[in-house]
């Protein structure tokens, strides 16, 4: 057991321990001070290739404008780019497959 834990204070984001689990922690509050609880925020998750992988958790504040940013957590950094939306992008990674075998349909 190290006291140091409590000198740190978490950051929105981090992996904090609660009750034997490991949890992204939630902020408590939006940037215009709205209360974040149950029912009160929308959860995401964005896909972030610019601090090495691993993504934001993004909580938008239900009180707030659908304008507002949401809290990401951990926050954006400079090199951090959020892709917003669907992926359409497809990583290419060879030849595509052929389609090498069709399935009969069942005798019955
Ligand atoms: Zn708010
Ligand atoms: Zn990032």
């Amino acid at each position: 057991m190290s006291d140091d834990w409590g000198l740190d204070e978490p950051t929105v984001g981090s992996l904090v321990r609660r009750r034997g689990k490991w949890i992204t922690l939630p902020p408590t509050h939006c940037p215009h001070g709205h209360w974040l609880g149950p029912g009160r925020v929308l959860v995401g998750h964005v896909a972030c290739s610019g601090h090495g992988g691993g993504g934001h958790n993004l909580w938008h504040c239900r009180m707030c404008p659908v304008a507002e940013p949401p809290t990401f957590g951990p926050p954006l950094g400079r090199h951090c780019k959020s892709l917003e939306g669907p992926a359409s992008v497809r990583i290419s990674t060879g030849p595509e497959p052929e389609e090498s075998q069709t399935v009969p349909e069942p005798p019955f």
